[in-house]
């Protein structure tokens, strides 16, 4: 392919990435820090030191690339939008910019009526006791930007979290969203192409502390014309952005059973991992082949059996993950490590994926690993 693709970020997404791009000979150019993970796999010169966040660096890494993507959506975008006029970036730096701030993020969403929590700005703590009137028990607190894998997020309980809840966030700027009582959370990977948009499968994702945990594809107990509406909206939030690549759209399932978008990640993202093993196609190669132009016949997107993956979560101990991956190597489970060096508490430090002819025997299969994720995190 000689084709050479610049990535902002060269964290376990940039990583995975790679492998995808490393069998097709394309070449992935990671702006990180020396020794990220992405960088480990792909040995060459090329690659650029130092932050997504400098723009120096992101031009130095425009000038080496035929394109620019991101694996993270914090990054420089006033940079990228400059970078553009020369060297296509994807998604486009206009999507990141919105995507970045999880309430203006929103507003475009209820611009083209797609139905999310609602949410109310905030500009200080004294706006907390009209948010509690509107919005009552519990709400969510979160800040509107640099938010990942819930450190962004506080659950306001009572009056008395109001103080706890600010001095949590920070100093970044906040947003308040009504409780969404969901009795499910859904993901869809969505492709945004040159000719379209295409979804992988709909999944159920399980979080706990607002981190993701579990992924089972397809998801459990939910009807087919469920799973459809939740394509179909999870491609009607991607259309409401430009630029081509993978999308992750994450859903909350009401006791209705009508949806609403959680939010929206313009990269690809923990919950399309179980495409590695799990479909004919991985997100990380839907990914290069929808920024590069290459074709993505619809039904490589199907699951080929289901699936489920489960997070490596860092414990108390530099290695005490690596439990959890011995025993899934010892059993039936793919394990994919990053290459993050020490683990520490709730840190994403690799991942496993089952797959089995049943949700039944996969479940079976991970049910072991499940009580030893439970014990290093605890
Ligand atoms: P990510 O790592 O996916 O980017 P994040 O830090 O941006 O996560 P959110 O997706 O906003 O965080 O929230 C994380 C989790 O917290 C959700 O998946 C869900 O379980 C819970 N959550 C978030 N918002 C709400 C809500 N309004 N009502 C109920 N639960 C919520
Ligand atoms: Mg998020
Ligand atoms: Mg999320």
């Amino acid at each position: 392919m000689d084709r050479k693709v610049g990535v902002l970020g060269g964290g376990q997404l940039g990583r995975m990435l790679a492998e995808a791009a490393n069998r097709l000979n394309i070449k992935i150019i990671a702006l990180d820090k020396e020794g990220a993970p992405t960088k480990q796999i792909t040995a060459h010169p090329d690659h650029v030191t130092g932050s997504f966040k400098d723009p120096a660096a992101i031009r130095k890494l425009a000038e080496l690339s035929d394109v620019l993507t991101i694996e993270i959506e914090h990054v420089d975008v006033e940079i990228l939008q400059e970078i553009e006029k020369t060297t296509p970036v994807h998604p486009s730096p206009k999507s990141i910019k919105i995507i970045q701030d999880k309430y203006h993020q929103k507003e475009v969403l209820i611009s083209h009526k797609v139905p999310v929590a609602e949410s109310i700005a905030l500009d200080s703590e004294k706006d907390l006791p009209r948010v509690a009137g509107e919005f009552g028990y519990p709400f969510m607190l979160k800040a509107r930007t640099d938010a990942y894998d819930g450190r962004g997020n506080y659950v306001v309980r009572q009056l008395s979290d109001f103080a706890k809840a600010f001095a949590a966030l920070g100093e970044r700027k906040l947003y308040a969203e009504r409780w969404a009582p969901f009795t499910m959370e859904l993901a869809v990977m969505v492709i945004r192409t040159s000719n379209g948009t295409l979804a992988f499968p709909t999944v159920e994702t399980v979080h706990e502390n607002s981190i993701c945990k579990l992924v089972y594809a397809p998801a459990r107990g939910v009807s087919s014309a469920i799973s459809q509406q939740a394509q179909d909206l999870a491609k009607k939030a991607v259309d409401c952005f430009d630029g081509k690549g993978i999308y992750a759209v994450e859903m909350f399932l009401l006791p209705d059973n009508t949806l609403l978008v959680n939010e929206i990640a313009p990269r690809p993202h923990n919950s399309g991992h179980y495409t590695i093993e799990g479909c004919y196609m991985s997100q990380y190669e839907a990914h290069l082949h929808a920024i590069l132009d290459l074709p993505i016949p619809e039904r490589r997107l199907r699951l080929r059996e289901p699936s489920i993956m489960l997070n490596i979560l860092g414990g108390k101990t530099a290695d005490a993950h690596l439990e959890l991956a011995n025993q899934a190597l010892a059993r039936d489970g793919t394990v994919h490590l990053y290459g993050k060096g020490d683990g520490s508490l709730g840190r994403k430090m690799g991942h496993i994926t089952v797959t089995a002819p049943t949700m039944a025997e996969a479940e079976a299969q991970v049910q072991p690993l499940i009580q030893i994720f439970d014990k290093v995190v605890s």
